[in-house]
């Protein structure tokens, strides 16, 4: 069994609070947010991080976006504005090695950290 939680829930393996899913990808709320709008858009294939993203990979790594966009719209919260994360390897803060995009929105975001 694919010991990827990410896979799981792709797979109806392991629960979630699924908003979307296409061919390329699945959308579902974080179980621990961080914000009032926490939600994950999640390539259906197996990809660990950025790092491991191929040029053939460029029309889904727009596709994220585009998801995003669509997902931001239907939550209510593109016209306040919201966060798009990605985090990549351990100093990058992805503790889930699993690519994935966060959606924040709901509160102030400020950078730095
Ligand atoms: P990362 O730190 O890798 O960028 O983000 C991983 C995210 O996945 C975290 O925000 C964490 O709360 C979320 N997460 C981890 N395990 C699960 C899970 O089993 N279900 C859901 N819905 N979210 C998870
Ligand atoms: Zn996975």
């Amino acid at each position: 069994m694919n010991a990827c939680i990410f896979c799981q829930i792709i797979a109806g393996k392991a629960p979630a609070d699924i908003l979307y899913r296409d061919e390329w990808v699945t959308v579902f709320r974080d179980a621990h947010p961080v914000a009032p709008v926490h939600i994950l858009i999640v390539p259906n294939r197996h990809i660990p991080s950025v790092n491991e993203l191929v040029p053939e990979d460029e029309a889904l790594s727009g596709h994220l976006f585009s998801v995003a966009q669509k997902i931001a719209r239907q939550e209510g919260v593109d016209q306040d504005g919201f966060r798009l994360m990605v985090n990549c390897g351990r100093g990058g803060g992805q503790t889930v090695f699993h690519l994935h995009m966060h959606l924040l929105a709901g509160r102030r975001f400020h950078l730095p950290f």
